[in-house]
């Protein structure tokens, strides 16, 4: 089978590999519709964030090596000895950190925080290949009213549910969310429907503001025309939002806002108030912590998603309570377009994409 495998940093080919064994509790699929996510995007050019050193070990010792391709819709073609949940052409996604299934977190039904099992994509094969195999406890079954492409930002999706759980909305909260990328209009639909009153979105693309207005945003504020902080203030009768999201942070050099609006989402959320920290920083940053201890301000990160709330993305996008079609602008057609997809990923800004690039992998 064809499967793209990374040689080192830039430098991914498609090579001809044998088909993996399936094993028990575990499925062979055929994806359908994958895309890198941002961090993929970056990490495959060697940008740090999230997880590169484990990657760049892998590379040093270990290429060639299938990398990446945890957000996927993939269909099922063999079941390995004792899956009992899904069959042969069931359309599944899943999600990316499995458990360990041996350590007190796991034996506690907190699996989601064990830190011990293996990454998707990372630790073991994703799904950038023609076939691929995926362990029946990390599948979920996808609605026939979710297309392949809606399915395939559903991993993505379980992170911005957890990061709205997180948040602990109070009914009637206002709300602000800097970025409006994929999870941050994913999390401003959230939060719509988990009892949000007032919504701010902030951006520095119009059309990241447009979509923002249309997915029920009550403002979007272009951050390159005005002072987000002084209107959000006056927006809020001078006191600031009661939670605010942070899903603008990142690589400059990708088109990321790197750590201004951290501080931005600090000056815009009220004493006593929550900023919820989505975004990733690819490295150490400087912050005033006295003015957090001032104004008692929760700096909260995400947790962690679980298998529940990888279900609970497929009933909100079946039911169109959250709507992904408006943010997927960039579909390309077969497995040979996946490095234009990286390209397109890791420069969002540049190509007026909001989702990653997705790839139909038959073409
Ligand atoms: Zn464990």
């Amino acid at each position: 089978m064809k499967a793209w495998r990374f040689y080192g940093f830039g430098d991914m080919r498609l090579d001809d590999i044998p088909v993996p064994q399936v094993r028990p509790g575990w499925v062979l699929v055929e994806p359908l519709c994958v895309q890198p996510s941002v961090t993929e995007a970056q990490l495959a050019l060697g940008i740090p964030t999230l997880a590169y050193d484990r990657v760049k070990r892998r590379l040093e010792t270990e290429a060639p090596i299938q990398l990446f391709g945890h957000e996927f819709c993939a269909r099922i073609v063999e079941t390995g000895p004792g899956v009992t949940r899904f069959h042969v052409g069931d359309r599944i996604a899943a999600r990316a950190k499995l458990p360990c299934g041996n350590c007190s977190l796991c034996r506690s039904e907190r699996s989601n925080l064990c830190r011990r099992g293996p990454v998707i994509g990372f630790d073991q094969p994703g799904c950038f290949s023609e076939l691929a195999l995926l362990p029946e406890i990390a599948l979920v079954r996808v609605d026939d009213r979710i297309s392949d492409s809606e399915a395939a930002c559903l991993q993505s999706l379980s992170d911005s549910v957890a990061s709205v759980e997180t948040a602990s909305l109070q009914m009637g909260d206002s709300v602000v969310i800097f970025g409006q990328g994929s999870m941050g209009l994913e999390c401003l639909q959230i939060a719509r429907i988990s009892g949000a009153g007032l919504i701010i979105s902030v951006d520095v693309r119009d059309e990241s503001c447009r979509m923002s207005l249309e997915l029920g945003a009550d403002h979007a504020l272009n951050a390159r025309t005005c002072d987000p902080v002084a209107v959000i203030r006056e927006l809020t009768g001078g006191n600031g939002a009661d939670v605010v999201f942070e899903c603008a942070g990142g690589s400059p050099k990708q088109g990321l806002a790197g750590t201004e609006t951290l501080r931005q989402a600090i000056d815009a959320a009220r004493s006593g108030g929550k900023v919820i920290g989505v975004s990733w920083f690819g490295g150490p940053l400087e912050l005033n912590v006295d003015l957090l201890r001032e104004r008692s301000l929760r700096y909260l990160f995400p947790d962690i998603s679980t298998q529940a709330h990888l279900e609970h993305t497929v009933r909100l996008v079946a039911t169109g309570r959250v709507r992904l079609q408006p943010t997927i602008t960039h579909v390309l057609q077969g497995i040979e377009s996946v490095p234009k997809s990286f390209e397109i990923t890791a420069n969002k800004g540049l190509h007026q994409a909001i989702n990653p690039a997705q790839v139909m992998m038959r073409g």
